[in-house]
């Protein structure tokens, strides 16, 4: 990550998103004790148990973001949770976390998703409507969001997809961009990524048996 920030001539620093999910309990203990401290998630109840109970002592000092697509129905559960939202795509979800977080009384920060690759079967915002969403946050839910993210289309070049992204958060003035992972991290603070959310490469392979 430093060799491509340099390469880049870039002097701020991208944050590691460390990605736990579906890794075992040891690895995570080790990646604590080694300091990391903002960890990603992309399924709530997954989180829950990891960062609400196994490693609850721990929860205070990291920042923990979600990265996959939110249901209305776990929007409290998910303001209660985590930091950061990183996948705010809709105004069905905008409307939910703005009511959980009236219940409760935090809202966490957010980044919009953006559907760089406009795929059906993909959560995000399609490009052409992320100005009037933006807009829509503003007016109607006064939400600010932090930036955007992305999750390029598997077995495309995922560089066009970055140079987007970067090029969105420069026209709306917006400073957090969230791309890259394992397989193209480097690539992705070449081209502006500030956060990269990493597993694999970080962790080993997920085993999903
Ligand atoms: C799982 C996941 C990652 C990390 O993937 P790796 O290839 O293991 O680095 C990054 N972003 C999102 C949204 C993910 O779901």
């Amino acid at each position: 990550m430093a060799e491509a920030a340099k390469r880049a001539g870039r002097t701020d620093k991208p944050v590691l998103v460390a990605v736990s999910k579906v890794q075992p309990d040891e690895r995570i203990a080790q990646m604590l004790a080694a300091g990391q401290s903002v960890f990603g998630e992309n399924r709530v109840q997954e989180a829950q148990s990891r960062w609400g109970e196994t490693f609850t002592k721990d929860r205070k000092d990291i920042e923990l973001r979600l990265i996959g697509p939110l249901q209305t129905n776990k929007a409290e559960d998910a303001v209660k949770l985590f930091d950061v939202i990183e996948t705010l795509d809709r105004e069905k979800l905008a409307g939910a976390l703005v009511k959980a977080a009236q219940k409760i009384g935090r809202m966490p920060r957010v980044l919009v998703q953006v559907n760089t690759g406009e795929e059906a079967q993909k959560s995000g915002v399609a490009v052409k409507d992320v100005s009037a969403f933006l807009t829509r946050l503003k007016t109607d839910y006064d939400i600010a969001p932090e930036g955007f993210m992305c999750i390029p289309p598997v077995g495309e070049a995922a560089s066009p997809h970055f140079w987007l992204l970067e090029k969105l958060a420069k026209q709306h003035d917006l400073k957090t961009i969230s791309m890259g992972m394992s397989g193209d991290y480097e690539t992705a603070i070449e081209m502006g990524a500030t956060h990269v959310r990493v597993g694999s490469a970080l962790f080993g392979e997920r085993d999903y048996s």
